[in-house]
């Protein structure tokens, strides 16, 4: 009965796209142990190390120690601890929003959120390089799904006024769907021009902060506030698993949005609340995100110095604005080629390669921490320069 799957993975197989992981025993700050060997990383997104951070590990075992494990249940059926609670008031503080609400993961919150507010008879508009989880949201909808050119804020007018002329019925409401931060590329959103057309259109923005949370903004909050536009976004999302170093999904957004989704989001109902634990984490990550500013400084410190070095080195990295950043190889074969070379000198860079990205944009994907030393990004720089001609 299952041939079917041994003919699909032998087609897989030909096509170089059998994926595996590598496996981590050991961290330490920026290097991590595999088979018995250290690297220095540069593919997490955990952006200022809090996965490691003391506090955050002794909050953790705390609540391990006072609660146990798991949580038992799901949100609305007994699985709700204070931690829950405590988190989500957390998050409407960190975020200056109204109210909160907790998803198992960035992923969970994507599909809860748009699910649960977009109808099939409305119009979506995503921007070509959104992340997977908003596209499968958005395709789940059953909705007028609209792609837009990859920042292509014309391309995004052209297809709101189609939309308007050609929408079904009063009913029809238009939402616009962003990543903050592209994960692949380490550019941004053009934020004010996309508000700008929600306000003309009469459309609903929703941004997904998942890589900006912690890293942008004066006080963490993300791209919306580096750029002054908290106001003008209807429905923010974030996560905790990148740099707030933990697990978990949010949305924030006023009062009734978040009652709303409470009582709707299937995605949010029908699951198992997060370990106590977990939130015990979450909690003090976004309170040390809060408190203190060097950490992002540092990271942003980190990224000015291997981009003005690698720029020096003639490398191509895009439009990035990050510490995500794409080092354009081109072909599939050389990047794998390339990144095994890296790794032979210890470095750890994962290869980006179709259907990831598009053929010939194949690339490595380098993600800079705050926990990265100078040494380790000349090591890096060294090795780079060594090997990408
Ligand atoms: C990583 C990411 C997610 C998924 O978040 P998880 O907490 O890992 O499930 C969602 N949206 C964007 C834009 C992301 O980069």
């Amino acid at each position: 009965m299952l041939g079917f799957i041994n003919n699909e993975l032998k087609l897989l197989k030909q096509a170089g796209l059998i994926r595996d992981f590598t496996t981590i025993s050991a961290i330490k700050g920026s290097r991590v142990k595999i088979d018995d060997k250290w690297y220095v990383s540069f593919c997490t997104n955990d952006y200022l190390g809090l996965s490691q951070h003391p506090a955050v590990i002794k909050s953790a075992q705390k609540a391990i120690k006072d609660i146990g494990w798991g949580s038992g249940a799901s949100r609305l059926m007994g699985g709700t601890f204070s931690y829950h609670k405590d988190l989500e008031s957390e998050i409407a503080r960190f975020k200056n929003s109204d109210d909160a609400l907790l998803f198992t993961s960035g992923y969970a919150v994507n599909l809860g959120v748009i699910t649960t507010l977009v109808t099939k008879d409305d119009a979506i508009f995503c921007d070509a390089l959104n992340h997977a989880s908003l596209v499968d949201a958005s395709r789940l909808t059953k909705a007028k799904l609209n792609i837009y050119r990859h920042r292509d804020v014309s391309h995004l007018d052209k297809l709101l006024q189609n939309a308007r002329r050609t929408a079904h019925g009063a009913r029809c409401r238009r939402f616009i769907i962003t990543d903050a931060v592209f994960s692949m590329d380490g550019d941004t959103a053009p934020l004010a021009d996309i508000v700008t057309l929600s306000k003309k259109y009469n459309a609903i923005t929703i941004i997904d902060e998942a890589h900006s949370t912690g890293v942008l903004g004066k006080h963490g909050r993300g791209l919306a506030e580096y750029l002054n536009l908290e106001k003008e976004v209807n429905i923010s999302i974030g996560t905790l698993s990148k740099a707030a170093g933990s697990i978990g999904g949010f949305v924030t957004g006023n009062k009734d949005l978040i009652t709303y989704l409470r009582s709707k989001s299937r995605p949010f109902i029908f699951t198992t609340a997060l370990p106590p634990a977990a939130c015990a984490a979450g909690i003090e990550a976004l309170r040390i995100i809060r408190r203190n500013p060097e950490l992002r400084e540092k990271l942003w410190n980190n990224t000015a110095y291997i981009k003005a070095r690698l720029k020096e080195s003639g490398f191509d990295f895009r439009g990035s604005e990050t510490s995500i950043i794409p080092i354009m190889i081109g072909d599939a074969k050389k990047t794998f080629e390339v990144s095994q070379y890296l790794w032979k000198n210890g470095l750890f860079i994962p290869a980006i390669r179709p259907p990831t990205v598009p053929i010939g944009e194949s690339r490595l994907r380098i993600t800079i921490t705050a926990m990265h030393t100078k040494k380790e990004l000349d090591l890096l720089l060294k090795h780079l320069k060594a090997i990408v001609t």
